[in-house]
């Protein structure tokens, strides 16, 4: 599995980038919804949620805890945290991760 953002890990191509560890990296999405708009994905190239098996369980308890601490490093306490996990639910980049919005009032249900 080669996408853009295995590129962007790769730094094969730029990114604003907001954090980053051994098992994370967080970068600003190039299409911002909302004033704080940041993608935070695995390093390791889970496709997305539904992929993901047991054997990946450490790596999603550090992205949920790691997602509040990248929101405060974009200035943000109140956030939304979205996966999309499947074409038809709007994944188009097949590489799993999660949108961090935040900085205005985000509408319930999404469209
Ligand atoms: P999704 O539609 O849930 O798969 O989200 C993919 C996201 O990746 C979209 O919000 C795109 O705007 C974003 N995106 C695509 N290419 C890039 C890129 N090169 N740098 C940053 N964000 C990107």
């Amino acid at each position: 599995m080669d996408t853009i953002f295995s590129k962007i890990l790769r730094k094969e191509i730029p990114a604003k980038i907001v954090y980053e560890d051994d098992v994370c990296l967080a970068f600003h999405d190039v299409s911002p919804q909302a004033p704080v708009h940041v993608l935070l994905i695995p390093k390791k190239p889970i496709v997305n949620l539904t992929a993901a098996t047991k054997d990946d369980e450490r790596i999603l308890g550090h992205l949920m805890v790691k997602a509040a601490e990248v929101a405060a490093l974009c200035g943000a306490k109140e956030f939304r945290l979205v996966s999309n996990s499947g074409e038809t639910v709007g994944q188009s980049v097949f590489h799993l991760h999660f949108h961090i919005l935040a900085g205005r009032k985000l509408g319930w249900p999404p469209g």
